[in-house]
């Protein structure tokens, strides 16, 4: 069987969910096998066998976390040379993208970003023009290189005890052009990760700035607040929270919109939630052609009184 090979995606040794997501697809491929950048390896472990990977290299030179993406690049075309994969799986986030464009270029490869969900082939499925279009491409020219969009799989487990192999890379001057000054974990708030969360709860314009209502309806949950992009551009919530063709795409169990009109950029973003309701004081919002439940109402008035009941519970 060939080797997929999965670039993990990690805070210091806390996989997230995304590269579970990867080792589900790569197993559709072939026999999956874990790029791990970053001297937290042991931490990494138990999650990478749990989905499956028969193997995982390890890159702990320093200078790959110390610049900025074109050594990461270099280190996975030198362990492409080794393991000769037939395709290479990458988180869709700006740094797997801009990984995955400089890799392709290296290896003289074709290069599909943004997939949605990758079958046998393997044969990747776009969704473009705001969910409008979906567009099935199959890469013809060398190792297919693609990113892939957080919840494009469930994650389905597959107990491996991967073995871990040090692997070590030659980082040109040329790719040491942008070393990281800084960099600090964006504030905790104790809520999950948007993209990973079961329930999301997102306040769009109808909020009137306020989203003290959005959030206590999401902590009374366990839930992940998101926004729409008019309450981002209106400097309500911050952009990493923002929902929809040009944010974060969602796919939880639940999904709740308030105060949302249910454009098409912003459906782009979450129309592939299990469940989703939405709070419109408008009844003639588009958001309601999408709902499995909706109510029409204040959101001021309906999240207050919908949180007191969910924390008697
Ligand atoms: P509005 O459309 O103004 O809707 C507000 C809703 O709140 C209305 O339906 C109103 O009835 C309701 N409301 C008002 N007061 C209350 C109340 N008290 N209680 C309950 N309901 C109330 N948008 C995104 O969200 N994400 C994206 O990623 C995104 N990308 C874009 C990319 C491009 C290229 C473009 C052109 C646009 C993009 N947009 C995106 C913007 C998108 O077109 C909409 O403008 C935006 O989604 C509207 O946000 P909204 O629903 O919060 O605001």
């Amino acid at each position: 069987m060939s080797n997929v090979l999965v670039l993990v995606d990690h805070t210091g040794g806390k996989v997230r969910k995304t590269t579970a997501e990867l080792l589900t697809i790569a197993r559709r491929l072939g026999e999956p096998v874990a790029v791990f950048i970053g001297d937290n390896v042991q931490d990494a472990l138990p999650a990478l066998g749990q989905y499956g990977a028969t193997k995982v290299i390890a890159l702990t030179d320093p200078e790959l976390t110390q610049y900025l993406v074109a050594p990461k690049a270099e280190a996975l075309q030198q362990v492409a040379a080794k393991i000769e994969p037939s395709a290479i799986l990458i988180s869709s986030n700006s740094e797997g993208k801009e990984i995955a464009a400089r890799l392709a270029v290296k290896l003289d490869s074709g290069l599909i970003t943004d997939a949605v969900d990758v079958q046998e082939g393997p044969v990747t499925t776009q969704s473009v023009f705001a969910g409008n279009y979906s567009v099935q491409a199959k890469v013809t020219h060398g190792t297919p290189i693609i990113t892939v969009k957080p919840n494009a799989a469930t994650p389905e487990a597959a107990e491996t005890s991967p073995e871990v192999e040090e692997f070590d890379v030659t980082i040109s001057d040329g790719a040491k052009t942008a070393r990281i000054t800084d960099s600090k974990p964006r504030e905790a708030t104790g809520r999950p990760e948007l993209t990973e969360a079961a329930i999301i709860v997102s306040g769009g314009r109808g909020t009137g700035g306020d989203f003290s209502p959005i959030e206590a309806f999401a902590d009374s949950l366990g839930a992940a607040v998101g926004a729409s992009r008019a309450a981002v551009d209106s400097g309500w919530y911050p952009h990493a929270y923002q929902v929809g063709q040009t944010g974060k795409t969602v796919s939880p169990q639940l999904y709740i919109a308030a105060g949302i009109s249910g454009a098409i950029q912003h459906r782009a973003g979450m129309q592939t939630s299990k469940t989703i309701v939405a709070i419109n004081k408008d009844e003639e919002a588009p958001i309601f052609e999408l709902v499995d439940f909706g109510v029409v109402g204040d959101l001021h008035k309906v999240l207050p009184a919908t949180t007191e009941e969910v924390t008697k519970r």
